[in-house]
This record gives C-alpha cells, structure tokens and sequence, in this order.
C-alpha cells in the first residue's frame, strides 16, 4: 500500500496551542472540500506539484531523516482522513517509537477517526462555517467527529474570514459547548483578510463566546508571520 503525499518537511506549527513546536509535516494529497481561502492549493490539486507515493517504510525513513527531536509528526493536507487505509497502518509504527501523532483535519470523517483513534495523540479539528469556506455545512459530521476525537486531546478550530457571519460562529460555539465547554477553541482570523476587519471581529466573537466556552482563544497563522512553511 503506498500513500499519496504532496510534501514531507521539518518546520513549526504555526497554528492553535502547540504554536511554536517543532514538527515532521507529512502533507497528504487531496481534500473532499475546496474552501475559498485555502492555503495549500498544490494539496488539493489546485496548482502544479501533485504528489509523490510513498511506501511505508519510505515514509518511515523520511521522517527518521527530518526528525532531530522534534514534538511530534503532523499529519496534515489536504486531508489525511481520506488516506484512512494508509495511515492506520502507519500510526502503529509512530507508537512503537513513542512518536506523539498529531492530526490535522477538517472534522468530516468521523467513521474513520474512529477506526483510528486508538493511535492519535491529539486532534487538531477544523470546524467549516459555510459562510467562510463558501462550502456546504457539515454542523452532523462535526458533532459525529467531536463526540468521538474527545477520547483523546483535541482542540478546535474555525478561520473568520471577512465573510464569516456571527450566525455560523454561534452555532459551531454551541456544537462545542454542548459536547464539552472545556474543550479549547480557537479563532484563527483569515491571514487574506487582516486589512479588512477580521482582528476586530475575532474580538468581539471572543466576547461572545465567552459564555458559553471556558477557554477561547485568538491565534493567527504564525507561521505566516515568520515567513515559514
Ligand atoms: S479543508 Fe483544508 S486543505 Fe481542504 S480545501 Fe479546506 S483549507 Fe484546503
């Protein structure tokens, strides 16, 4: 079996709580969805580059050559849960070598979290508000999703861009809150969108939130700022 991967690297996480922890990036090509700010275009097949296929054990070496005692392995896209049969193979290998996984993820594909969760450390899960991606709602799967990714460390995520409505943020801020309102969400404004409001808004979003979530946080893509990948 061989996985489809757009890119492997070493950098920072530039996102959410482990901001900062030095990673591998496993890149896993294709995506279900097709969000109007999406930042990995070449991921989804949008731009040149594609992907190359990887064996296990190739994957394996790879990481072992970027690793130099790094927090833990990203698997991201994309989105990896579409490559479920390969990486439930692979994870077992990370545990063996007391490897932390950490998942990146658009919170759609309970089933196969479930299948897999097992051997995920921490969950790192999207909430798509459809007035941001443009895309259709998912509110079910991501019930689904979050209801299962509590059995392990997960944080939630959702991207205010200049379209987002108070409306979508409520109602993911009410998802959350019903399943855990200790679970951590984040409110990532739209790097495209910083001349156009999106800081302020996060603000007022955060006041909103407060209520009803014990710990919610702005976080912007750092490694943006660091001109990193
Ligand atoms: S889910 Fe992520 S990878 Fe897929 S289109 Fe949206 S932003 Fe891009």
């Amino acid at each position: 079996m061989k996985a489809k991967i757009a890119e492997i690297f070493q950098s920072i996480q530039g996102e959410g709580p482990y901001v900062g922890a030095k990673q591998v990036f496993i890149r896993f090509f294709e995506c279900n969805m097709h969000c109007a700010w999406c930042d990995t275009p070449r991921s989804i097949g949008d731009t040149q580059g594609g992907f190359q296929e990887y064996t296990s054990d190739e994957l394996w070496r790879k990481i072992a050559d970027l690793w130099s005692n790094c927090h833990s392995v990203s698997l991201t896209g994309g989105e990896p849960l579409i490559q479920a049969d390969f990486i439930k193979t692979f994870l077992p290998r990370l545990k063996a070598a007391w490897i932390t996984s950490y998942l990146e993820t658009n919170g759609i594909f309970y089933q196969e979290l479930d299948w897999l969760i097992d051997d995920i450390d921490i969950i790192a899960m999207d909430i798509k508000l459809p007035s941001s991606t443009k895309c259709r709602p998912f509110w079910e799967e991501h019930k689904e999703f979050l209801e299962i990714a509590r059995r392990k460390e997960v944080f939630t995520k959702v991207v205010i861009s200049n379209d987002t409505t108070r409306e979508d943020v409520l109602r993911s801020v009410d998802l959350v809150a019903e399943i855990d309102p200790e679970i951590t969400y984040i409110l990532q404004p739209n790097y495209f969108d910083y001349d156009k409001g999106v800081v302020q808004k996060c603000l007022e979003y955060q006041k909103d939130c407060a209520s009803r979530l014990k710990n919610v946080r702005i976080v912007p893509q750092m490694h943006k700022f660091l001109e990193l990948r």
